[in-house]
């Protein structure tokens, strides 16, 4: 069976997401199962072993890193971007714990043989290997964790992450080839070669074949439209091509300028009805360094596109009786798109739209819901937390009582859809479930994935 075909249905996925997992299981524990096939040297000690294996299992941990951040469709596909995140950043973490039990061990169990590779001068290239690896997985865990507080741009954090994971995986495959234990046979040597090799390939298809092909396919910003809540909406034509198809409420990465080789994309949702394929758009609220100046930007620039990407799409549920979508700030993005498709459609559905904003005047197309309103099935919810005087409208938080008084009986049939600041996300996500809605029914996206 095709991946896009497991990819539609929710057992589908579920029996696909259920796949990549027993596979990264099998990628990460099985390098250390081989070290039995084959002669195997007599054993150190249970605590020498036991460091050896983590050690294994952490190098095949990072290993994998690279596959699970190559934007790699079928993988995103069953889990979301935001998951695939999550799980690398915890990971990490976890590699990076077994791979300082390690040494560790080492060090405990036999100290008089390890504890001089300490003194980095005089220790073997296989030892200095294994320290400049520890030494750039905890820079790049303290880059990670601290990029806020240490000043780093996110573009300057992207580029050094990228160049320090590739030296720790030279660095940790230098020390376990020089080490050689566990890899007197060939295929043995061959297979984590082999792994790294095929994470080379993957890495230099994201990194260069990609955005050869992107280049082929430019798009040229045809307007930029200022929009309630600090926002814009730049539209853009395809310049030479038929355009993307995308899912509404689906994202891409966005080089905006001359070069795809610059290192300035940023993921932006579509926000244009995914009926129109000749002309998308993108609301951006100014966030940032890059976002601030997006009001900037000149007609005639050129685009570059990377995507479709995401999960987050009503077109994965189409037997479903209905939606609930719910958006805070900027988040109202990915939801305007799937309405504005769903109008398009003629779509007849029951949607409630409940949409978080600071004040009126943040309320990013206020004036186009209420034209929706008329074209589709559609309850929305403006829920303020700085009202204006005689507001008649919902205020204060998006709680309990509010998806009381706007949800009928057949709430657990519906599907929801929630983006929007990762607070309101987690009260939300959490409320749900108490009112009957099954968890399975609840979908979400993270603007934030560093
Ligand atoms: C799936 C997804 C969809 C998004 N859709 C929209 C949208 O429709 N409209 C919108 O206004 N914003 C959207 N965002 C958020 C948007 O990508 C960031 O606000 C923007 O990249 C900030 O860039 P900056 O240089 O202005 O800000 P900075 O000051 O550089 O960064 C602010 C924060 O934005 C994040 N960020 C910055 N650059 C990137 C990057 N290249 N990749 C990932 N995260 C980054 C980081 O968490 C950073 O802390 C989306 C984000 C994601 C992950």
């Amino acid at each position: 069976m095709k991946l896009s075909t497991l990819n539609t249905t929710r057992s589908g996925r579920v029996l696909l997401g259920t796949f990549w997992i027993g596979l990264y299981f099998v990628l990460t524990i099985g390098p250390l199962a081989t070290i039995y096939l084959g002669h195997a040297p007599p054993g150190r000690g249970f605590w020498i072993e036991l460091s050896v294996a983590l050690g294994f299992i952490g190098l095949a941990m990072i290993t994998m890193q690279f596959i699970i951040t190559a934007r790699i469709a079928g993988i995103n596909g069953s889990y979301g971007i935001d998951v695939i995140y999550r799980f690398h950043r915890q990971i990490s973490i976890l590699s990076i714990t077994l791979i300082l039990i390690h040494p560790t061990l080492l060090f405990v169990a036999d100290p008089a043989r390890y504890l001089p590779l300490l003194r980095v001068w005089d220790a073997p290239l296989r030892a200095v290997f294994a320290w400049l690896a520890l030494l750039g997985l905890i820079t790049i865990a303290a880059t990670s964790i601290w990029r806020v507080k240490l000043g780093l741009s996110y573009e300057a954090w992207r580029i050094t992450h990228g160049i320090l994971a590739v030296a720790v995986l030279g660095f940790a495959l230098g020390h376990v080839l020089g080490v050689g234990h566990y890899l007197e046979q060939f295929w043995q040597r061959g297979m984590w070669l082999g792994m790294a090799v095929s994470v080379v390939l993957i890495s230099s298809y994201v990194r260069l074949v990609k955005p050869v092909l992107m280049q082929r396919k430019p798009w040229c910003v045809i307007n930029v439209t200022r929009e309630h809540g600090r926002s814009w909406t730049v539209e853009l034509e395809p310049e030479g091509h038929e355009g993307m198809r995308f899912q509404p409420g689906q994202f891409a990465w966005v080089t905006f300028g001359r070069s795809v080789w610059m290192v300035r994309e940023h993921p932006f949702s579509f926000s244009s009805s995914a009926e129109r394929s000749d002309r998308v758009a993108f609301t951006i609220k100014e966030n940032g360094d890059f976002t601030n100046h997006i009001g900037k930007t000149k007609l005639g620039t050129v685009a570059y596109l990377d995507g479709p990407h995401g999960v987050f799409t009503i077109d994965r549920w189409a037997g479903v009786k209905g939606a609930v979508f719910v958006a805070g700030g900027v988040g109202m993005t990915p939801i305007m798109s799937m309405l504005r498709t769903l109008a398009d459609r003629g779509d007849t559905r029951r949607f409630v739209l409940i949409y978080g904003c600071a004040t009126w005047d943040e309320v990013t197309f206020r004036d186009e819901l209420s034209q929706l309103k008329k074209q589709l099935d559609l309850n929305v919810v403006i829920v303020l937390d700085d009202p204006p005087e005689n507001w008649d409208g919902e205020a204060g938080r998006i709680d309990k009582a509010v998806f009381n008084r706007h949800l009928r009986e057949d709430r657990a049939e519906l599907e929801y859809f929630i983006c929007g600041p990762s607070a309101m996300m987690e009260s939300v996500c959490d409320l749900l479930p108490t009112l009957g809605v099954p968890a399975e029914r609840i979908e979400q996206e993270e603007f934030n994935l560093a």
